[in-house]
């Protein structure tokens, strides 16, 4: 798989996934991604974004205003639907919807 910004290769990496949802702002290290070799664009998983999804909903419910940790969630990501720069605004968007 190549960058869809640079065309550079994509490898299997981790990076470090910043949320930010109005009062709350969670840093969720060692996030597993597809990280391009040239530029550092990033792609997330369906299924990592799922338990991103799920740890923000838990911190939001927790009424965490500011948390980092370590992404521990096991996950099985057989198929690829990457997330691109566009995508982690919906990703967000989707997080906006969570609080109420
Ligand atoms: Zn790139």
């Amino acid at each position: 798989m190549f960058c869809t910004l640079c065309k550079g290769e994509m490898k299997k990496g981790r990076v470090n996934f910043p949320v930010d949802v109005e009062d709350n702002f969670i840093l969720i290290k060692e996030v597993p991604a597809l990280v391009c070799e040239q530029c550092g664009e990033y792609f997330l998983e369906d299924d990592v974004a799922g338990a991103i999804e799920e740890i923000v909903k838990k911190a939001k419910a927790a009424d965490v205003e500011f948390e980092i940790r370590k992404f521990t969630a096991r996950v099985n990501t057989p198929k690829i639907h990457p997330i691109s720069r566009r995508g982690r605004r919906v990703l967000r968007d989707r997080f906006l919807d969570i609080s109420g």
